[in-house]
């Protein structure tokens, strides 16, 4: 099946006797008992086993487990390692993530956080209990590129496992496991649930191997699984998901380029323009560059703020791979630890008609 086929077709389990179009809600806690049943909710449930397969399929992976956010798949692969493993990760890692690994496993836990477009420094990074190496392309907020393949190529020969936040992508336009990935990681809030009223997260793994089973115990016994209505609402939602990601990504593009030619515009991120260092990574392991572009604007946080103001079709609020646009200053929401620019301004370009945004931005800026 090719990708919008999959996407539509691929998360509907429908029962051989009534034969719904759409997969019903099953919301019973509990199931009775018979052989090859399933159990209890929290182990399983249809709608969550329809989910998993629809994610494991459109990531080329084995499995996929799927959590009540991304935060929770993504301490859920720190969880499954033993105590005293080091991790290398981004040090632009999602913020809400590295903050985890930092006070959640303060004392379990060894993290170096590196420059993952250097490979010399991620290379340097390694030491012999380094278990897990996390990235994170294109990442949030810089949309910094990594070279997955290099990068899956240093994990393999030190032995560690290569886990990639796919989130900013989505399978639609980059897939981890094909370029040598071990784990993908996703926050199934923004582009797989796409309408900024679902809060989720996916796990899904190459092979079926030991560090599976124990990412599949921390699922099911941690518990911080989605509810039926949750997976229910992603299957439908990701039907979708290869149209919008397309529409995205060509507002972007434009929006980027917009930006970049304009006076009151100090630098643009988009892995899209020719001028971002990652360009020709990103053409190698993308199809296409994804949605979210940010700026700096001439000036200081007042002015970043002062433009957002003025705005009436981007909406001031965090997350982003809604079908609205969302836009923020995101060193504000990242805290006083940062290493965002202060004037940098996150956009996660919706699907409102271009003109209407590239209008709105153009008064912003005046
Ligand atoms: C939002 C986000 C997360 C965390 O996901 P939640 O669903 O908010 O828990 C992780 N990584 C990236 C890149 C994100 O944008």
């Amino acid at each position: 099946m090719k990708l919008e086929t999959l996407a539509i077709h691929g998360g509907n389990i429908v029962s051989d006797t009534e034969k719904p179009v759409v997969q019903p809600i099953t919301l019973s806690t509990t199931f009775v008992h018979q052989p090859e049943s399933m159990i209890y909710a929290r182990a399983n449930n249809p709608n969550r086993h329809t989910l998993e397969k629809l994610l494991a399929a459109l990531e080329k992976g084995a499995d996929a487990a799927a959590f009540s956010s991304g935060n929770a798949a993504g301490v859920s692969v720190f969880q499954s390692l033993e105590p005293g493993s080091h991790i290398i990760a981004p040090d632009d890692m999602y913020h809400g993530l590295k903050n985890a690994i930092l006070s959640i496993f303060k004392g379990v836990l060894e993290c170096t956080f590196v420059d993952m477009t250097d490979l010399d420094k991620v290379e340097q990074a390694f030491q012999p209990n380094t278990k897990l190496v996390w990235v994170e392309t294109p990442s949030n907020p810089l949309l910094k590129v990594t070279d997955i393949t290099a990068v899956a190529n240093l994990a393999k020969v030190m032995g560690a496992i290569l886990a990639c936040d796919n989130t900013f992508a989505t399978p639609v336009f980059q897939n981890p496991i094909s370029l040598g990935a071990d784990i993908v990681m996703h926050s199934s809030t923004k582009y797989f649930g796409g309408h900024s009223d679902i809060l989720g997260g996916a796990l899904i793994t190459k092979e079926l191997d030991e560090f599976w089973e124990k990412v599949k115990n921390v699922q099911i016994s941690g518990g911080a699984v989605p509810s039926p209505m949750d997976c229910y609402y992603l299957c439908r939602s990701i039907k979708t998901l290869p149209y919008r990601m397309k529409g995205h990504a060509e507002h972007a593009m434009v929006l980027a380029n917009f930006l970049s030619t304009h006076d009151a515009v100090e630098k643009v991120y988009y892995p899209g323009l020719k001028s971002h260092p990652g360009h020709m990574i990103a053409a190698n392991q993308m199809s296409s560059f994804g949605g979210v572009v940010s700026f700096q604007v001439n000036g200081g946080a007042d002015v970043a703020d002062r433009v957002i103001s003025k705005l009436k079709y981007y909406i001031n609020a965090t997350s982003l791979g809604g079908v609205e646009s969302l836009i923020e200053r995101r060193a504000a929401s990242e805290g006083p630890d940062t290493l965002t620019p202060q004037n940098l301004i996150r956009v996660s370009v919706g699907l409102e008609h271009l003109y209407d945004l590239l209008d709105d931005m153009e008064n912003a800026l005046k």
